[in-house]
């Protein structure tokens, strides 16, 4: 074990250490997931969204690191919870990787008794993309929360936020995506953040345009570009709890009020506004119990400000990240006054299996990206969506750690993608092989009722089965690696996902597992949606060609 923590750096090009590409692909990931242009606390092996890690700690890291180069191509490796715990012999069609990070049985399954085993080194909170080792930096989520602010549009503004400004806080790993999704929806935002170096990050990496030197300067600007029709995003450093509280006392309403602060995580996400002469590290350490009484006032406050800019007109969502159960849970009765993003803006798209498709260049040349870039284009010509965003995207996106792309794919659409991926490595248009993956927010992947699976149309919302489901078939269906995790997303005790990764490596063996598995997991998306009732699903059900026997299709 080192004293300071390495700084890591995935090994990029065409030779491998390890005795597969499978194994080379997810040491390479892991190591990526860390690399301090991708992770936003990689010293604490913290990849994004609160505490999510990719490993339990630096001895953890290191074995796997090690594991994974002596794999053989017949053995899988078990990870639990950040720890390598096992290699077993398998076979060659197997997962190399199998991960279950974060697991509790549901009697237990809250953050008081995740933080007893968490202290006592015994577990650690996966995340989403972050213990399962597809996580690829902001863009990652960029596509995903485009997708909802240009659903909103749709929805509420006659299809564009141009002369609109949307108030938002957090400038996280994912809370970052959202100044530029917003522009890119054509709108103006300010983005409240308490954390200067997080503003620093996304004015570096282009997500951000500019900081403003208060909240009144913030509203000065945001509505000189809304009169002007100008897509701009403003920062401004505040808690959220104390900033949109004065937006009411101030008698100013947004068009759009959202949030992305961690507040899925009382102890470690959300901050509390702490006095000048507090340290709200210090405030945790020392007296734990008064940091969470504060943190869960703070988002009380703050959800009810969401509502009175609500009740003035603002079109409100939750951003999947459980403010409104937090809030209720102290109290505010109305908490779920307002709709989250998935039911409000998302749902159509799950039904068709459509959700986050990404992809990561193992070569570390951004020119093999560009060239996939190209290749879809000329795939799914007739896709408009897809098109703007990969043209813009090709453009404007700057990289974090190994090249990646992100875009949104349906089912039998990805499986298209992924063949043709292949079929590039395999006749060296990209130089080394590619990683494909998703999000475990997804069509059929994640159970979790005050997000994905919010308002289901038969009332299934907390039904686990679903991702239970795509977590067999992916290893059925040939996946790379494969994950299971707790409390992603809103927190422990809310959810249930997996984590599917497949890599196209140009072999024949390759294009088989994706064929399988690219199909497979988005059509859970429409599987799961079509038993729940909805028209759009069972119609792509039935025109695509899916045997589902209880619904005689
Ligand atoms: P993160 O921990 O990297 O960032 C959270 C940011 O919020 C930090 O920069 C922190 O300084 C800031 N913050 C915390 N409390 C604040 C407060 N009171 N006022 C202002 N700023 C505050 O997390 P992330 O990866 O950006 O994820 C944010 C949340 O969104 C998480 O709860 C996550 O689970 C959820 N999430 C949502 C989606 C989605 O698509 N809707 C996807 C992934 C994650």
């Amino acid at each position: 074990m080192t004293e300071t923590p390495p700084t890591i750096r995935a090994p990029r090009g065409p030779h491998r250490t390890a005795k597969g590409w499978i194994q080379e692909a997810a040491k390479r990931m892991l190591m990526n997931n860390l690399d301090p242009e991708v992770a936003e606390h990689p010293e604490n092996l913290v990849v994004y969204g609160g505490r999510g890690k990719a490993a339990r700690n630096w001895e953890a890291y290191h074995k796997i690191v090690e594991t994974l180069d002596r794999l053989e191509n017949d053995e899988t490796l078990l990870i639990q919870s950040g720890k390598p715990v096992a290699v077993l012999k398998t076979n060659e069609w197997s997962p190399r990787v199998i991960l279950a990070n974060s697991n509790l049985v549901p009697h237990w399954a809250n953050w008081e008794t995740f933080d007893q085993l968490d202290q006592a080194g015994l577990m650690m909170y996966g995340q989403m993309t972050a213990g399962s080792w597809i996580y690829i930096g902001t863009q990652g989520i960029l596509q995903g929360t485009y997708e909802t602010f240009a659903g909103a549009a749709k929805k509420h503004f006659g299809g564009t936020l141009k002369h609109t400004i949307t108030v938002t806080a957090g400038l996280g790993g994912m809370g970052g995506a959202q100044p530029l999704a917003v522009k890119l929806a054509g709108g103006v935002s300010i983005n409240i953040e308490v954390d200067p170096t997080r503003i620093e990050k996304r004015l570096e990496t282009k997500y951000l345009d500019e900081v403003a030197d208060n909240l009144g300067d913030a509203i000065a600007r945001a509505e000189k570009y809304k009169a002007q029709g100008v897509a701009r995003s403003i920062g401004v450093l505040g808690n959220a709890a104390e900033l949109v509280p004065e937006l009411v006392a101030l008698n100013w309403t947004p068009d759009l009020i959202t949030d992305q602060t961690s507040a899925h995580d009382p102890m470690w996400g959300y901050l509390p506004p702490v006095a000048p002469d507090e340290d709200a590290a210090t405030l945790r350490a020392d007296y734990p119990e008064e940091y969470r009484k504060r943190a869960y006032e703070a988002m009380a406050t703050h959800v009810r400000a969401i509502l009175e800019l609500q009740g003035r007109g603002a079109v409100a969502f939750d951003y999947g990240n459980n403010l409104r159960q937090r809030a209720s849970e102290w109290g505010v009765q109305n908490a779920f006054d307002y709709q989250g993003f998935v039911p409000a803006f998302i749902r159509d798209s799950f039904c068709e299996g459509r959700g986050p498709f990404r992809w990561v260049a193992l070569s570390g040349d951004p020119a093999d990206i560009y060239a996939t870039d190209k290749a879809l284009l000329e795939l799914f010509p007739e896709d408009e969506r897809l098109q703007s965003w990969l043209t813009y995207a090709a453009d404007q996106i700057a990289f974090q750690g190994l090249p990646a792309r992100i875009c949104w794919l349906g089912y039998k659409e990805r499986d298209k993608a992924a063949k043709l991926f292949n079929e590039m490595v395999a006749d060296g248009r990209v130089s080394a092989p590619i990683v494909i993956g998703r999000d475990h927010l997804d069509a059929g992947s994640v159970a979790s009722p005050y997000r994905e699976t919010e308002a289901m149309k038969d009332g299934s919302d907390a039904v686990s089965d679903w991702a239970l489901l795509n977590f067999g078939l992916g290893i059925a269906s040939g996946a790379a690696w494969m994950s299971f995790h707790h409390g992603g997303g809103v927190g422990l005790g809310f959810s249930q996902h997996s984590g599917l990764v497949a890599l196209a490596d140009g072999t024949p063996e390759a294009a088989l597992r994706l064929s399988r598995c690219l199909l497979n997991d988005p059509a859970m998306g429409v599987i799961r949606h079509a038993d729940a009732g909805y028209d759009l699903a069972l119609d792509v059900a039935r025109e695509r060609g899916l045997d589902l026997p209880s619904l005689g299709i």
